[in-house]
């Protein structure tokens, strides 16, 4: 019997009854879920059957949309043209916020959309999202700090304002808040950041929000979507689309993997290929959008560096009246962002520009001075800013930080938006999918109470790691990060459990162990060593030598996993070396040097 999943088994079920069996059914079919045979097999898939929603982009927002309308009971199909989270979505600052500078903007709706939207990430991935305090100093004679375009009368400080500003930012949270704000003396604000210069301080607060790993959440919400019936695949681009009476009739892919080719018929077409947003609607006709790109650059340097504690901090003035967030990531540090309008969306790289930027506010604020030298990586991603759209193109504007689109040829774009609100872009553009469909959309999201995969008895599963790290020498920086895998960890124990060499760090200062690697082969999809060695695991930023030491160690246990022979080892080093290289091109430009030469990467 050929039993569909879908809206139609939904009206005669029920939403929770469609559910159950989807996920059932799903994890029957998935003995190896996100496995690389998965993805071979869920591309077949999707072609054979056709899907209701076919989601072009593997980013947040694109593993958002697939949640939200497979929670929903659709068959949803997801590409993505190289790897997963391999765009904007792993060069984010890493934050889960409601945005403070959005206040001085007086934009009190995407504040409080946003930390809505932190609130309930925090309580629906609880181990993927840790509460952080940032310190925020105010200094005499600042101009606009936090871009703040207000001045007080009869010489009251900027400080009240800030206050203000703060008190706000917790209101705005409402019952989803995280710890208040709090003020700091100058000698309280010294301990917990002592190479913060202090002289001119004028006032100090510590304020709340939320940290994450920006890769890792993308591949949990994409779990969480496979989990629910969706099907995925990476390195599966979209070349083009079949149009019939003016409308999608199929979507071409290419499987930059296989080498094949796949037509898959969709009911609608979801574009949420970021930055790219604007071309994937001209493959279909007339694009209705224009995507601004606007580049952020950060460095990654040494925790010692800048002596930092388990604080972040805002440097809250930069001469472009922006600020900087200076933020703790194990034994490292990230610095960021600049925002610079233009550039080439396929070639994300740091400039030596960038670099003398982030240097020069970096040293404004802070008495240990940084030199390029202490620079183990800049990098760089690209918001998908919207800069205009023609009036004929009709929209629903849903929020403030994103739109959703109708584009040519029935597909809806969606397009803005932040990491944190992810889950709310999802939500309006399914909604109006739904609406297009002359269905009324539900009045309570299904995704606001819907925990990610990892979340349920994830104590279990760190209690496991924590009785066994004794016997398998796992040290408090380790067992912080596997916990990011949430119930995940069981796989990975299992894993440890029968090989020993799999407990070991891939390189000795930084928290990341071989079971990760085998666990991505295994669960996550990774076709190639950059996929480990810089989205699964974050090495290629922090390690000194950009994991180049040890990218064959970590090539030959890929290769066991995945069955690459020697060749492939040798092609798969070589290629990741060169990419590193040319990604370090602000260095030798920097310097006077030769640009290495350039990679053309998938
Ligand atoms: P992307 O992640 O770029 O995903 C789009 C995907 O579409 C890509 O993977 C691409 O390969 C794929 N694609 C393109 N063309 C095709 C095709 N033909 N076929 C198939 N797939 C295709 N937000 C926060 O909330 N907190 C932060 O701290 C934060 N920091 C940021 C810092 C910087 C420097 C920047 C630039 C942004 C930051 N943001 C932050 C915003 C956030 O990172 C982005 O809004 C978000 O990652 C965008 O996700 P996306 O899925 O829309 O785009």
């Amino acid at each position: 019997m050929h039993l569909r999943i879908g809206p139609d088994l939904c009206i005669i079920m029920g939403d929770i009854s469609q559910q159950i069996i989807a996920k059932e059914m799903n994890s029957l079919m998935n003995e190896k879920p996100l496995s690389i045979e998965e993805r071979r097999d869920g591309l077949a898939r999707m072609a054979r059957d056709g899907v209701d929603v076919l989601v072009i982009g593997g980013g947040i927002t694109g593993a958002g949309v697939a949640l939200d309308a497979a929670a929903r009971g659709y068959r949803v199909g997801l590409v993505e043209k190289a790897d997963f989270a391999s765009g904007t979505s792993s060069k984010s600052t890493k934050l889960v916020h409601g945005g403070i500078r959005y206040l001085s903007q007086f934009d009190f709706a995407l504040t409080r959309e946003s930390l809505v939207e932190r609130g309930l990430l925090l309580r629906n991935a609880p181990f993927l999202v840790q509460p952080i305090g940032f310190l925020l100093p105010l200094y005499a004679g600042a101009k606009k700090p936090m871009g703040t375009p207000i001045r007080l009368p009869f010489g009251f400080g900027m400080g009240y304002i800030l206050r203000a500003g703060l008190i706000l930012y917790d209101m705005l949270a409402g019952r989803l808040g995280l710890q208040p704000h709090r003020r700091l003396s100058k000698t309280k604000l010294s301990r917990m950041a002592p190479c913060l210069k202090t002289d001119k301080l004028e006032d100090a607060f510590i304020y709340f929000d939320g940290q994450t790993d920006d890769t890792r959440l993308v591949m949990t919400v994409l779990r969480t979507a496979v989990d629910q019936g969706a099907s995925i695949a990476n390195y599966a681009e979209v070349t083009g689309f079949e149009m019939a009476g003016g409308q999608i009739d199929a979507v071409h892919i290419a499987d930059r993997l296989g080498g094949e080719g796949y037509s898959i018929r969709a009911r609608k077409v979801v574009n949420a290929a970021g930055a790219s947003a604007g071309t994937i609607e001209e493959m279909a006709g007339v694009s209705s959008i224009r995507i601004k790109p606007a580049k952020g650059v950060h460095l990654t340097v040494a925790r010692e560096s800048l002596k930092m504690g388990k604080y972040a901090m805002v440097l809250p003035e930069t001469d472009d009246g922006r600020l900087l967030f200076l933020v703790p990531w194990g034994p490292r540090v990230t610095i960021g962002t600049t925002d610079t309008e233009g550039g080439d969306i396929n070639d994300a790289t740091a400039g030596p520009a960038d670099i003398e930027y982030l240097l020069r506010h970096v040293n404004r604020y802070m008495r240990c001075r940084l030199e390029e030298s202490d620079i183990i990586s800049a990098w760089a991603g690209y918001r998908p800013l919207i800069s205009s759209r023609k009036s004929s193109a009709q929209s629903s504007k849903l929020s403030r930080t994103h739109a959703v689109l109708d584009g040519p040829g029935g597909m809806v774009s969606i397009v803005g938006g932040k990491l944190t609100t992810y889950r709310r872009m999802a939500q309006d553009t399914v909604d109006h999918l739904v609406r297009g469909w002359g269905k009324k959309p539900p009045k309570h999201s299904i995704t606001a109470n819907l925990a990610l995969e990892g979340t349920a008895d994830r104590e279990l599963a760190t209690a496991d790691l924590e009785s066994r790290s004794v016997e398998y020498g796992l040290e408090a920086d380790v067992i912080r990060r596997l916990s990011l895998y949430g119930t995940e960890l069981f796989a990975i124990l299992d894993i440890m459990a029968t090989d020993a060499a799999m407990r070991r760090r891939i390189v000795p200062d930084l928290p990341y162990v071989m079971a990760e690697v085998v666990y991505a082969c295994r669960r996550e999809m990774v076709a190639n060593l950059d996929d480990v060695l810089e989205r699964r695991v974050h090495i290629s930023f922090e390690d000194r030598d950009r994991g180049t030491t040890v990218a064959p160690a970590v090539a030959e246990v890929m290769a066991v996993e995945l069955g690459w022979d020697a060749a492939e080892v040798v092609r798969q080093v070589e290629r990741y070396r060169r990419r590193t290289a040319s990604d370090a091109r602000w260095s030798t430009a920097l310097s006077g040097g030769k640009e290495p030469e350039r990679v053309q990467i998938l």
